[in-house]
């Protein structure tokens, strides 16, 4: 087996990683250190998880030891499709390179471009970026980037699914020719690979094993779930993730819950809240000082559920996370084998749950033939809602009429964000009869035409249950 002392690492750098604890370089550390250390540009295909952030920080440092930066041109850039990936590999940075002196900068939306204009002015050997943000910047006249030796780009595959492909090309032609680039991607799809045929020169190629094959520690499970009344669904399915929450009982000592809409997450965070379960959202559109609290709080265990958005919680090291919970079936099957490698991690035992409606089906098929395996159907953990016992859905202290106020204002969201789905449905003609139907089991409000939130017409207990 291949050890650290074998890869020509400085010694300084070797010292650090003894530190961190690490005895033995990953598959893809082994692989890619080498070559980039020799100079050879190298195409990784490895996801979070398996050490690729150290694969490539490891012999960045061992080659920016020697030389300085000058003012505004920085030496390296890491390109990172998130706010919350980039400061994690800045973070990386600073455990690997505290024997080294190197000056580093990161430069992501959210943090005033003042302070980083400073930095900046001062000389940076690492720059770690989004790329939206290093346009900005570059625009602005404050980098250039005709210094830059090694140029990283990290998560390529999320760049891509985020729209930043144009804005990578973009950068790679305002860098040196004769850069070394390192490029890291968990899928090969073929725009990705258009990108490393244009822009690598002939790489070195590493493909670590895909985390789904790897992780046979993860327990898996799906619940085939179908809401009583479509205007219930959401609500419906709120209240089965609370039973598998629940079903799970001290097991659980912290969890993920990924939705694939930002209203979802902030749905489902504050209604998980409402009733008592210590949850809160990450996602995008939170700005960062909250994004940054919540998630440490999350690692250093004072929070116990974070509700998530694929973007947000893409690449966050969290080492040991016991449970994870597909609210939806994700979009891309590959987000599936993401959100799942979240848990079970270095052998550890961990579960995933997904909840599946009738519309996700043809979703969840494309999962588990990815995944090459059918996942075990459970049992749905809640009972079907008889009317008379839906005014039973609401949190134990929380009944009085005035405290449901809250949950109501969360239910509406969530019943104007179905409409509005419904509406976009509707409009592209695949659900008229359904649609139809609705208007005879509300009371048309005139005026309101299709807008006529679905919960009117409904009786105060019903509005309560929903
Ligand atoms: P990454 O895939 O870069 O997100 O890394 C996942 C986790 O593995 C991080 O917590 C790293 O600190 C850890 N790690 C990276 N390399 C090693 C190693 N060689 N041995 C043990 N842990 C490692």
């Amino acid at each position: 087996m291949t050890k650290f002392s074998d890869l020509n690492l400085n010694s300084k750098v070797l010292k650090a990683i003894d530190e961190a604890g690490y005895e033995n370089p990953t598959p893809i550390q082994a692989g890619a250190i080498p070559a980039a250390l020799e100079g050879r540009d190298v195409l990784g295909i490895a996801q979070t998880g398996t050490g690729k952030t150290a694969s490539f920080t490891l012999p960045l440092i061992t080659q920016l030891a020697r030389g300085r930066a000058r003012a505004r041109m920085p030496r390296s850039l890491v390109l990172c499709p998130t706010r919350e990936l980039a400061a994690q590999v800045a973070e990386n940075f600073d455990t690997y390179a505290k024997h080294v002196k190197l000056t580093k900068a990161l430069l992501i939306g959210g943090v005033s471009f003042k302070e980083q204009d400073i930095l900046i002015d001062k000389g940076v050997d690492v720059l770690i970026a989004t790329p939206g943000r290093l346009l900005d910047h570059f625009e602005r006249g404050k980098l250039i980037l005709n210094d830059v030796k090694v140029m990283v780009v990290d998560e390529a595959d999320r760049m891509l699914d985020m729209g930043f492909i144009p804005d990578i090309e973009r950068i790679f032609g305002l860098t040196p020719f004769t850069r070394q680039t390192l490029f890291f991607s968990a899928t090969m799809a073929p725009e990705i690979e258009r990108i490393t045929n244009t822009f690598l020169s002939n790489p070195e190629r590493i493909e670590v094993a895909r985390q789904a094959t790897a992780s046979e520690t993860i327990e898996q499970g799906v619940v085939m779930f179908k809401g009583s009344r479509k205007d219930r669904e959401a609500s419906e399915k709120r209240k089965v993730l609370r039973g598998l929450i629940d079903a799970e009982g001290e097991k659980l000592t912290n969890a993920i819950i990924f939705c694939n809409r930002k209203t979802d997450v902030d749905i489902v965070a504050k209604s998980l809240k409402k009733y008592k379960y210590d949850a809160a959202p990450i996602h995008g559109d939170l700005d960062q000082s909250q994004r940054t609290r919540t998630l440490e709080g999350f690692r250093n265990g004072e929070l116990r559920i974070l509700v998530a958005s694929d973007v947000a919680a893409r690449g966050l090291d969290v080492p040991s996370v016991s449970h994870v919970f597909n609210f939806d079936v994700p979009g891309h099957p590959e987000d599936y084998v993401h959100r799942i490698g979240r848990t079970g991690r270095a052998g550890r035992e961990g579960k995933a749950i997904t909840i599946c409606v009738p519309r996700d089906e043809k979703q969840f098929d494309a999962v588990e033939k990815l995944i090459q395996k059918e996942i075990p159907r459970l049992d749905n953990p809640v009972k079907p809602t008889k009317p008379a016992e839906a005014k039973d859905d609401k949190p134990k202290s929380t009944r009085s009429r005035s405290s449901s106020k809250t949950e109501e204002t969360v239910e509406t969201t969530a019943t104007n964000e179905e409409t509005k789905s419904s509406r976009s449905r509707s409009s592209s003609g695949r659900s008229r009869s359904s649609s139809s139907r609705d208007d005879r089991s509300t009371n048309k409000v005139v005026g309101l035409g299709d807008h006529t939130p679905s919960f009117i017409g409904l009786s105060f207990e019903e509005r309560m249950a929903s």
